[in-house]
């Protein structure tokens, strides 16, 4: 009577629910891998199987439950409890909140490492580097080395530390991972080793651990039998969800805790592996059946119950092309009428404006906006759709990559165009000044203070002694503030200016240099529809109070506010309603190159892991023109966008195509007879001459 949750499963899922669950047992069980499609219920099995293994007595203390990101390992807990309490009643509670050990393997591996910090030589009060601050301790260490002032130009900190991070995640030796994915800087393969051996010798010095190390310390103490052993005995259940995504150091870790493999349940779908960029390999899960001593139990799911059969079966055409993958198609019974749509509109602006109608239509017919999500390739694409919502006042949570308007960039920049706007803004000048090397509050408030004093700030600022540590920047910082003041670029070229002027600040300051330009760019475009400065600056930050960026962005968690994502955030969730934007060659797959067969593979399970997030309804947005940013020295452009490679011809009965907006009958028919008129100009001048 205790397990009616199971009567919800259907046979595939009670049997991976079930496994190796014999009456009052639940320990030993071989290993179990669930391979199946999206929206099969894999993590919805996951859960329902932690949630059987502590009904049926096993210790949730020793039960460890990996996921992809903290927000998904929360909601798999809240789920496991959900399923516990209709068993256990109030008794519930107590044994989920003992299910202690859920998490990323990047989480469990910092509380495993502090545990075992003694007895590997480490100060457990050891501090973690996010990649910001890798990038930078990487950056100094390379500055004194002296590579940053090699002839020719060496690596950047950020590419350093994504090769290093590769070789360390791959498990592959530095020459291999360079001839592979970094051949431009196959030459310096020496200087590398000796900065990475340096970068290693400073994060001793300091006591600290980088991301990557939470995955190495562990898997190399997996690599001691003694440790592995005692490690490895911690749990009699070791759960992993979306092991598609995991990469050979996650494996080396998995397999050392339980080398014959009992007590293991790992779930995934091939053909949603999206994370090869950082090293993660679908090998991991092909290999897994035979990867221990007994063969592990192989189960698949062929049912989905997420979308209706028409999305169903868009999405099933999309991976069919697919080169590599575990042939498999799922099935639904939810029918439909309502075939997917492929909308094409003329361009970003349009396809902003489009969504925002879309969304406020659903929401009339009752769809919370909660229920809808939109979904890109890359975190800039959002940037005009952002700047309409929040000119709509329609509140939104934007997931993956920072929000567009309030991320430390953008803000840098905006920063910098207020300061020329009015210098005696302080919180602009005091921002901006700090981006210069050597300056620090002290100095920059002294300047400020100078500034603040004098009838025409920005002249001040020009004739001033440049603060005792600045160096060179400073006299481009100076030079850039009078170009502003004097208008020469004009707008909104001026934005482009000061990303000019930004670039070489923003390598130095932040991560992820390449996006965050893009970003600028796209800053630059929607510049391009405002008449002025001040109008631009006005509307963005400041006017109306109830719909600046900060209020639009960030809703009380109890309101309602439509999901904006990377579609690599969107990973294992749904909602009623999809939009994707941008669905062009150049977007997905982002590289308008050819690209190798499995690049162009990965870009088309992307577009895969988009189109089933949807239950009801998926609009896929192709706009005719859009903007890329100076590829092989071309300078930004405009071009004419072709619909994404991936959804041919012959796939097209599978959509509802439409334009959009639709010509009204009568504007066409003006349109048209426009178009009919044909007036000899010329002859006509030269008669009234005559
Ligand atoms: P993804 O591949 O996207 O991660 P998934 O395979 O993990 O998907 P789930 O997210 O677990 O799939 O489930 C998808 C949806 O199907 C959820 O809404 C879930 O509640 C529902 N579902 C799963 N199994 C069943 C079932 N047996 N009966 C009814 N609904 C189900
Ligand atoms: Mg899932």
């Amino acid at each position: 009577m205790g397990d009616r949750y199971l009567d919800r499963l259907n046979d595939a899922q009670r049997a991976a629910v079930t496994h190796g669950v014999a009456q009052g047992t639940t320990t030993g069980a071989p290993p179990l891998l669930v391979i199946a499609g999206a929206g099969s219920g894999k993590t919805s099995t996951l859960a329902h199987r932690v949630a059987h293994l502590i009904v049926n007595g096993a210790d949730p203390r020793r039960i460890l439950l990996m996921t992809f990101s903290r927000r998904a390992s929360a909601e798999m807990a809240r789920r496991v409890g959900r399923i516990c309490a209709q068993v256990l009643g109030n008794r519930a509670g107590p044994m989920a909140d003992a299910l202690a050990w859920t998490g990323t393997f990047h989480g469990i591996g910092a509380r495993i490492i502090r545990a075992h910090a003694e007895q590997i030589g480490l100060d457990p009060a050891f501090s973690i580097h996010d990649r910001e601050d890798s990038a930078d301790l990487m950056n100094l260490t390379r500055h004194e080395l002296g590579f940053s002032k090699t002839e020719s130009r060496f690596p950047t900190k950020n590419t350093c530390l994504a090769i290093y991070s590769r070789a360390i995640n791959a498990e592959q030796p530095l020459g291999d991972v360079l001839l592979k994915h970094y051949p431009w800087c196959a030459g310096w393969q020496e200087q590398l080793k000796t900065l990475f051996g340096a970068y290693v010798a400073a994060k001793q010095a300091q006591n600290v651990l980088d991301y990557d190390d939470l995955l190495l310390v562990w898997a190399q103490m997996m690599g001691d039998p003694v440790l592995a052993a005692q490690i490895g005995d911690t749990w009699d259940h070791v759960l992993v969800d979306e092991y598609q995504d995991t990469n050979r150091l996650q494996a080396t870790i998995l397999l050392g805790m339980k080398p014959d493999g009992t007590g293991m349940t790992v779930v995934g779908d091939d053909a949603q592996s999206i994370y090869a960029f950082r090293s993660a390999t679908v090998r991991n899960i092909l290999d897994f059946p035979s990867a221990f001593p007994i063969p592990a139990t192989v189960l698949t799911l062929d049912r989905n119950y997420r979308s209706t059969q028409p999305i169903l079966a868009a999405a099933n055409a999309v991976i069919e092309q697919a080169s590599e993958r575990f042939a498999k198609t799922l099935w639904t019974d939810r029918e439909s009428e309502a075939l997917p749509r492929l909308v094409c509109v003329k361009d970003d602006a349009d396809q902003a404006r489009y969504i925002v109608q879309r969304v406020l239509e659903e929401r009339e017919q009752g769809t919370a906006l909660k229920q809808q999500a939109v979904l890109f390739r890359a975190s800039h694409h959002s940037g005009s759709l952002e700047v309409e919502l929040i000119r709509r006042n329609i509140p939104f949570v934007k997931f993956g990559g920072l929000k567009f308007l309030d991320s430390a960039h953008v803000k840098d920049v905006l920063a910098m165009l207020r300061f020329a706007e009015n210098p005696r803004d302080r919180v602009a000048g005091f921002r901006v000044m700090q981006l210069l090397p050597g300056v620090g509050p002290t100095s920059a408030r002294r300047m400020l203070d100078a500034m603040q004093a004098t009838p025409d700030p920005l002249a001040t600022l020009a004739h001033a002694t440049p603060p005792a540590r600045a160096g060179a920047g400073w006299t481009g910082f100076v030079a850039m503030t009078q170009g502003l003041r004097t208008r020469t670029a004009g707008w909104p070229s001026e934005i482009g200016l000061i990303r000019h002027w930004y670039e070489p600040h923003l390598e130095r300051l932040h991560e992820g240099a390449a996006t965050r330009l893009a970003d600028l760019r796209q800053l630059e475009q929607i510049a391009g529809g405002y008449p002025s400065r001040e109008r631009f600056l006005t509307d963005l930050t400041l006017d109306p109070p109830d719909a600046t960026s900060d209020q639009a962005g960030v809703p009380r968690l109890d309101e309602d506010y439509l999901i904006l994502s990377t579609i690599h955030s969107a990973k294992g969730q749904e909602w009623r309603g999809v939009f994707v934007l941008n669905t062009v060659d150049g977007c997905i797959p982002s590289d308008l190159g050819t690209g190798e067969t499995e690049e162009i593979d990965e870009e088309r399970r992307l577009l895969y892991v988009a189109m089933t997030r949807a239950r009801d309804f998926l609009d896929l947005i192709v706009p005719q023109r859009f903007h890329i940013h100076g590829q092989h020295g071309l300078g930004d452009r405009h071009v004419y966008a072709a619909r994404t490679r991936f959804i041919g011809q012959d796939m097209l009965p599978l959509f509802e195509t439409r334009a959009w907006p639709l010509v009204p009958p009568e504007d066409a028919t003006r349109q048209e007879a426009a178009r009919q008129v044909r007036i000899d100009m010329a002859a006509r001048l030269r008669a009234m001459w005559k």
